[in-house]
């Protein structure tokens, strides 16, 4: 396929004359990549939104089978782009073809999980309570609530999936399904990888019918376009996945609109990790190796990667240490996604390192390039980490603290002050988990996700998922951007009082016609109201 450069604008490829220009990277060599993209203008993102606005009309009222079948179409334009598109994005990102593989499968299982999802229709909460007009001493009105499309939502895909959490990720995909039209800013990282993707999506929503403002893709290398499309009155909800500091700015730009709009945010997290006694007596050199494993994985460049372990000081625990030390001094340095993520890690390991009372334990014995990211392991004491709020700030690349604690109330206080994270873990035996059932109520309060045993890397895509959590690890800590409830994001509820039958939508008549779970009358059921 040969690259236009260009942004996709309600179906049309849009590129204004002296626009500004960038080119993709290869994150390996640093050599620049062919075509030269063109930077959306305003006036091109503000068309991208009122097309959007227009198609909300049209797209909301789709039967949820034809929005299904754009969705799954979707999700066969994108293999169809074959290995041309692995490729692409591989170059992009010094991302591995292999892993590519599988994060394509992810995103067309998302894409087609959703399909799935508003064919069953149960996810719409329709939920009736039945008049009861003789109800003293007032009547009680006939009440039927469901959710419904919020209308035109803007994505920004992260740099580390260039796929799963980009222009087809779970976030247009959850979008989409919910009924609104998409307009999504191309990362710069991977903006050829954006640019197939897009073009599939598009061919997609053409070959289905679909209105021509359902989905539009801007491209842009500086942010200001980006923070144009948030404040633009079209837009109802904003999807983002990135770092703190840009899901912040778009959070502040969504909140200073005349009509402020909810941003979901999913942002960086240090996820931390407890190793409790009896886990590391009977454990410590196996879940050295887990916790190297999932530090080094994809060269760190993971949002759930565990940057911070925390751990009694006793004989295992400098055994464990010791362990981890070793291991990663055989991890490879790899090559890191761009430039400015490699420097940002090499600036963040630096800046850890030269805190008072931190040790470098271990590191990669090969030497890394510039563009690269050698793994390290660093270790502390729990004053020293308590003092130093740099050390709760997370280093995005294959680096973890440990860090030694004196007691089991240290552990709960250190946990008690750490900021809102994606995930939280516990390694521990049934008898740890009894002695440490405080410090596991105070990470439940702290963490979308709980895990016991196990490593936070790897973000299954099913229904239970809490791909979330407190701030700063997301700006709504009430939702997932993971799993199937990731829809409700971009839906409200809007309640019918006493409308005659035949005038509610379908899923809120008498007749259950799609046969989707409802609750009537306080009782989940699927027969007639
Ligand atoms: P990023 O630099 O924040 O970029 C994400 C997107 O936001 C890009 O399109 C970027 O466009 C835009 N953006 C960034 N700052 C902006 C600003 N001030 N105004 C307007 N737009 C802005 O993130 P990244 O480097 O791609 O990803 C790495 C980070 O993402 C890590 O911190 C990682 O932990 C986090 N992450 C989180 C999750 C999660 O689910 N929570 C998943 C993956 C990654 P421009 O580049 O054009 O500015």
């Amino acid at each position: 396929m040969e690259l236009h450069g260009k942004s996709i604008v309600g179906g049309k490829v849009t590129a204004s004359s002296g626009a500004r220009t960038f080119t993709g990277v290869a994150a390996a060599t640093g050599e620049k990549l062919q075509p030269v993209f063109h930077e959306a203008t305003p006036a091109e993102a503000d068309r991208a939104l009122e097309l959007a606005a227009v198609a909300f009309e049209e797209y909301r009222r789709q039967l949820p089978e034809a929005i299904a079948k754009f969705l799954e179409r979707a999700a066969d334009e994108i293999m169809a782009l074959g290995d041309e598109l692995l490729h692409r994005a591989s170059v992009e990102t010094g991302l591995p073809v292999p892993r590519l593989t599988g994060e394509r499968a992810r995103t067309m299982g998302q894409l087609r999980m959703f399909a799935e999802l508003i064919r069953d229709g149960s996810w719409l909460e329709a939920t009736i309570d039945h008049a009861i007009p003789d109800r003293k001493p007032l009547p009680k009105p006939d009440l039927r609530r469901m959710l419904v499309p919020i209308g035109p939502v803007v994505v920004f895909g992260a740099s580390n999936f260039p796929l799963a959490y980009s222009v087809a990720g779970g976030d247009t995909a959850s979008a989409l399904a919910a009924g609104n039209p998409v307009v999504v800013k191309a990362h710069p990282a991977h903006p050829g990888t954006s640019e197939m993707v897009a073009r599939a999506i598009h061919a997609a929503a053409e070959a289905t019918g679909m209105p021509a403002g359902v989905f539009s893709m801007v491209q842009g290398a500086s942010t200001d376009i980006g923070v144009h499309l948030v404040r633009h009155p079209a837009t109802k909800a904003v999807g983002f996945t990135g770092s703190l500091g840009g899901g912040r700015a778009l959070f502040n730009a969504a909140a200073a609109r005349p009509e402020p709009i909810p941003v979901y945010a999913e942002m960086g997290s240090t996820n931390p990790v407890f190793v409790l006694p009896g886990a590391l007596q009977k454990n410590g050199g196996a879940i050295a190796e887990g916790l190297v494993q999932s530090v080094t994985l994809g060269v760190g460049q993971f949002c759930t990667n565990p940057g911070l372990v925390f751990g009694k000081q006793d004989a295992n625990w400098t055994a464990f240490v010791d362990r981890a030390r070793q291991l990663v001094d055989a991890v490879a340095p790899g090559v890191m996604l761009h430039q400015g993520i490699a420097d940002k890690f090499h600036s963040g390991a630096e800046r850890m390192g030269k805190v008072g009372g931190v040790a470098l334990a271990g590191k990669s014995s090969a030497e890394a390039a510039k563009n690269s990211g050698a793994a390290m392991v660093f270790a502390t004491d729990a004053k020293t980490f308590r003092g130093q709020e740099v050390l709760r700030e997370e280093v995005f690349g294959p680096s973890t603290l440990l860090v030694n604690c004196g007691s089991t109330e240290e552990l709960e206080a250190i946990a008690r002050e750490l900021p809102g994270q994606l995930t939280a873990t516990v390694h521990g035996t049934e008898e740890d988990l009894l002695q440490h059932a405080k410090l596991v109520d105070i990470l439940r309060q702290k963490a979308g996700r709980l895990i016991f045993n196990q490593f936070p890397t790897g973000v299954e895509v099913c229904p239970s998922m809490v791909h979330g959590g407190p701030y700063p690890a997301t700006t709504d800590s009430r939702t997932t951007s993971v799993g199937a409830f990731a829809i409700k994001r971009f839906a409200r509820p809007v309640c019918y009082q006493n409308f005659p039958d035949a005038a509610l939508p379908a899923e809120l008549r008498n007749k259950n016609a799609r046969g989707i779970w409802r609750l009537v009358d306080g009782k989940f059921a699927k027969d007639d109201a």
